[in-house]
């Protein structure tokens, strides 16, 4: 008994220097953690390519054959020639090639294991997996597997081969004592196999059927505790009966709410009765609102606003810039007008003059709606009563930031967080960042909204580009010019691109024939960047040339032209975020991509989705295929609230999905898993791996 905590450096063949190597490179100490460590893919011993028939296109083949000679061509070039009864097949090694050099000898037969291609009209594959024609009798079985490796694990002598010996070792000690971690009705209902049996097969599938049922286990599981621990938060949070209840709609909801000029999108109202069920609830409501750029975010910020002020209780509204908390507070006071109710605005940039009746009107109770950038949670501001809190814009709120927060509510109840983001989250991503979080969803554009036409070029066209944006200007609209921003390290930002871009701008739409044409970067200072910001949104400049500065929320109806240049540089997400700034008027508005002549395939295909679709969500969906979920924009920051081991997010969504459910699920039926048959689930929540830091409120 035990054999689970043991140190791996006990099994046979280990010994503390190897296991010391396995722990530095793999982070795996017990022998529990090793049968965890699962391979990541399968070569099917059963199937053998004759080399006659090895074509390029193949992905992987096997070949069985004999070493006829080997040609050392540098001390990092090693040339193996090997031969089968249908024909011959070079081996290349320019790693390990002292290693490979010795165990290659001419006349020995050996398995070749790699993908095979075409260099100089003839076939080869280099850095072959070379295993012995007969497999050891602990390894046979047709599928063998193929674990993650590093160099530093080969050359310190823990090969493919031996850690299959050490997975084998260690079942044989442990299997029997690994204990079943989902209740039976769980694994009948959704067909999932023992953990035993899946751990057994994961290492050494008795065959494909057994492989499959082993791997959907373990994945099934993984997510399903995942998604467990995130809802039992939620769980948790949602008991806690401190949060502010406002149980009516009020009047200044509706005064604003009769004198719209338009009436709301279906997604809007609906997502509006979601927030005024929570709010009226009796506990804290934490929101996650998404909605494409221009679904109209706004108006839902300023009627939930209101709920809070009809109910006795301040609201503020916080925004990622100035300029945008400027342009935030100029929408909102206008939609306010018929409420009489009073708002302010305050940012970093608010006079000390301005801000003493300011302050005051906040903690007196006389503001109601506040307006600012980060502005808005710092020390000496103090409210009377803050009710609820929205933040546009999400990902640059931080988790100290938080704290101060819910620091601001009354009586040290937390304010109602509500979080809006124009970042189209994939829902499988979604689901897990935000497990514990409620998300809404504005499915609908307001109606109105033309489609952006967009194009993709390279510059040898710019000079069309240009005689374009003249007609455009001739016709009263504006153009955007966007460069990518480049940053010499992580503070300072390279600026030269975009100054070289405003000097070719300012050739071709010269001052003398009436152009006018504004230049915002990060290099600027604040006033600097705002004044020149101020033209353009007030239409005294035609063209603004910038770097992604302008990214979220800037509001310029009359703009129909957003031109964006080495657009291979930028991710899908951010170019769709760009191209959300046109099409927001009446007109008909354009999206055109310059690219670079040095543009990758891969940067071409992400350039010619963009073309294809306008719709956010399937444009982020084909992000996270293309780069993987912890690449996906606005999450680096926050990275995975746990790693998974076998799961993908991008490829087990369906499986996510039914695991939450199941979750969910056992959940309802027993909320604080008090039944005798969920102390299993209870018992593997408490293990280290699911103590998840607090990413999920808000950050
Ligand atoms: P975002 O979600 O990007 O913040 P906004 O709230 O800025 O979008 O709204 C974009 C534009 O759509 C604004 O000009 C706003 O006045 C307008 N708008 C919002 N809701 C509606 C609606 N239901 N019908 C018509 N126009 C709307
Ligand atoms: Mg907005």
């Amino acid at each position: 008994m035990g054999e689970l905590k043991n140190d791996i450096q006990f099994l046979p063949g280990v010994g503390p220097k190897r296991a010391a190597l396995i722990k530095r490179e793999l982070g795996i100490n017990t022998l529990d953690e090793l049968i965890h460590f699962y391979p990541f893919r399968y070569i099917d011993r059963s199937s053998i390519t004759p080399i006659a028939s090895v074509t390029p296109d193949l992905a992987y083949v096997q070949i069985q054959g004999r070493v006829v000679s080997r040609n050392l061509i540098s001390i990092k070039h090693l040339s193996v020639m090997v031969e089968d009864a249908s024909g011959r097949m070079e081996m290349v090694f320019f790693k390990g090639v002292k290693w490979s050099f010795d165990k290659l000898e001419p006349g020995r037969e050996f398995i070749f294991f790699g993908k095979p291609q075409e260099y100089n009209g003839r076939l080869n594959i280099v850095h072959p997996e070379i295993d012995a024609p007969q497999s050891d009798p602990q390894t046979r079985g047709t599928l063998t597997g193929v674990y993650p490796s590093t160099e530093k694990l080969k050359s310190g002598g823990v090969t493919g081969k031996v850690m299959c010996k050490l997975q084998h070792a260690a079942l044989a000690l442990c299997l029997g004592e690994v204990q079943e971690n989902l209740p039976e009705s769980i694994r009948r209902m959704h067909g999932l196999c023992p953990l035993p049996y899946a751990l057994q097969n994961i290492h050494f599938p008795s065959d494909m059927k057994a492989l499959e049922l082993a791997t959907r286990r373990l994945k099934f599981e993984e997510l399903f505790f995942l998604q467990l621990s995130l809802l039992k938060q939620r769980y948790v949070r949602s008991r806690s009966e401190n949060g502010i209840r406002m149980p009516v709609v009020g009047a200044p909801f509706h005064a604003c709410y009769n004198d719209l000029p338009y009436s709301l999108t279906g997604a809007q109202q609906r997502v509006i009765k979601e927030i005024r069920a929570d709010l009226s609830a009796g506990r804290q409501m934490n929101r996650l609102l998404q909605g494409d750029v221009g679904s109209g975010k706004t108006m839902v910020a300023v009627l939930s606003s209101l709920i809070a002020v009809g109910n006795g209780y301040q609201a503020c509204i916080m925004a990622p810039t100035e300029v945008l908390a400027q342009q935030h507070f100029a929408n909102i006071k206008k939609y306010l007008e018929p409420t009489g109710v009073q708002c302010a605005l305050l940012t970093g940039s608010t006079t000390r003059k301005e801000r003493r009746p300011l302050l005051e009107g906040l903690a007196d109770g006389s503001i109601s709606i506040v307006v600012g950038t980060h502005a808005l949670i710092e020390d000496p501001v103090q409210y009377k009563a803050l009710g609820l809190a929205v933040i546009d814009e999400q990902h640059r709120f931080g988790v100290s930031q938080r704290a101060a927060l819910w620091a601001k509510g009354p009586d040290g109840r937390p304010p109602h967080v509500l979080v809006m983001t124009a970042t189209p989250i994939p829902r499988t991503l979604a689901m897990t960042l935000y497990g514990d979080l409620d998300v809404s969803v504005i499915d609908e554009m307001p109606p109105g909204r033309k489609p952006v036409q967009t194009m993709l070029i390279g510059e040898n066209r710019l000079p069309a580009m240009y005689r374009f944006i003249r007609e455009q200007i001739a016709l009263g609209r504006q153009a955007f010019v966007v460069y990518p921003m480049i940053f010499i390290n992580e503070k300072m930002e390279d600026v030269s691109n975009v100054e070289q871009g405003y000097e070719e701008i300012l050739k071709a739409f010269p001052l003398e024939e009436g152009y006018k044409v504004a230049i915002v970067h990060g290099q600027q200072a604040n006033d600097v960047k705002a004044f020149n910001m101020k033209a353009f949104v007030e239409g005294r400049a035609h063209i603004l040339v910038s770097t992604t500065v302008i990214e979220v929320g800037v509001d310029v109806p009359n703009a129909s032209v957003m031109v964006i240049r080495s657009a291979q540089r930028f991710g899908l997400s951010q170019l769709h975020q760009l191209r959300g700034r046109v099409g927001r008027g009446a007109e008909k508005s354009y999206c055109i991509l310059v690219k670079d002549l040095k543009t990758g395939r891969e940067a071409q295909q992400r350039l010619e989705l963009m073309c294809a679709t306008e719709d956010g969500f399937e444009i982020a969906e084909q992000d996270m295929k293309m780069r993987g979920p912890g690449d996906l924009e606005g999450t680096q920051q926050s990275g995975l609230p746990v790693s998974l081991n076998i799961a993908s997010l991008a490829r087990d969504g369906l499986l996510l999905e039914e695991a939450r459910h199941c979750a969910q699920g056992v959940l309802d039926a027993d909320p604080a898993l008090q039944l005798p048959e969920n102390a299993v689930l209870v018992r593997e929540l408490r293990k280290d791996k699911y103590d998840i830091k607090d990413y999920s409120k808000i950050s």
